[in-house]
């Protein structure tokens, strides 16, 4: 048991073109997760399982989320096997997984939700994780600029997107977005989204369905993103004395 592989393989269906797939997952015994940023960015004490979240079919180039990868209609189907399958030169990404060969998995999955038209919601779940890993690098610019596609897609989301039967609810979603905003220092923008979340719960019957840790959390973003502002003003007046 002492040298059991902390990576395994686990094989299913590709649901574009049936072939059997093998895709890796960290067993659950070695994900140890020792913190996390206010936008939920975990950082885990030796294997990151976010790293193996993209999926990706190495016959046909069907890449998804792990939590959505059988979730394709027939248009899906037909756009990934008429835009994706005809250029795709088969890639392995099954084993151990390091920040740039995760990456390469998450970008596979942005170009296949492009191909396909992908709810926006996707589309901004892909994009924050990518700037995880560019925040992981190090890579500043790299992590604003897909910050910055995140909070576009999500807000989209928020406002043209039925998100009832999304993983990601309506709070947790308000409140993503007034964090996106306040690490893009579009500080009005962020103090409106957390607002919003506060105000909602006030009312007793929409404050049973959220979670309490997120509301504490929304109001020490508002504390933070006040003190921020409040700083930013000082400042500025100094230098115009
Ligand atoms: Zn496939």
């Amino acid at each position: 048991m002492a040298d059991l592989n902390p990576i395994y393989n686990s094989t299913l269906t590709c649901p574009v073109c049936d072939n059997k797939i093998e895709v890796s997952k960290v067993r659950s015994r070695f994900v140890k997760l020792k913190s996390q940023d206010e936008d939920f960015c975990p950082y885990y004490e030796s294997y990151n399982p976010v790293f193996y979240e993209a999926w990706v079919c190495k016959y046909c180039g069907y890449a998804a989320h792990s939590t959505v990868f059988p979730e394709v209609n027939r248009n899906d189907c037909k756009q990934v096997l008429d835009k994706i399958k005809p250029k795709w030169t088969s890639r392995d990404f099954t084993g151990e997984r390091d920040i740039n060969k995760a990456l390469e998995a998450f970008k596979i999955v942005l170009y296949n939700l492009q191909v396909r038209g992908a709810p926006f919601s996707e589309f901004g779940k892909i994009c924050l994780r990518i700037a995880w890993l560019y925040r992981y690098k190090g890579e500043y610019v790299n992590e604003h600029k897909f910050l910055k596609y995140s909070y576009d897609y999500y807000k989209n989301a928020f406002s043209k997107e039925n998100l009832s039967h999304r993983k990601l609810d309506e709070y947790t979603l308000m409140y993503i977005l007034g964090e996106l905003a306040r690490r893009l220092e579009l500080y009005d923008e962020a103090l409106q989204w957390f607002g919003k979340l506060i105000s909602v719960s006030a009312n007793p019957k929409e404050k049973s369905k959220i979670q309490p840790r997120l509301i504490e959390m929304t109001k020490d973003q508002i504390h933070i993103t006040r003190e921020k502002m409040k700083n930013d003003e000082k400042e500025s007046a100094a230098i115009n004395e």
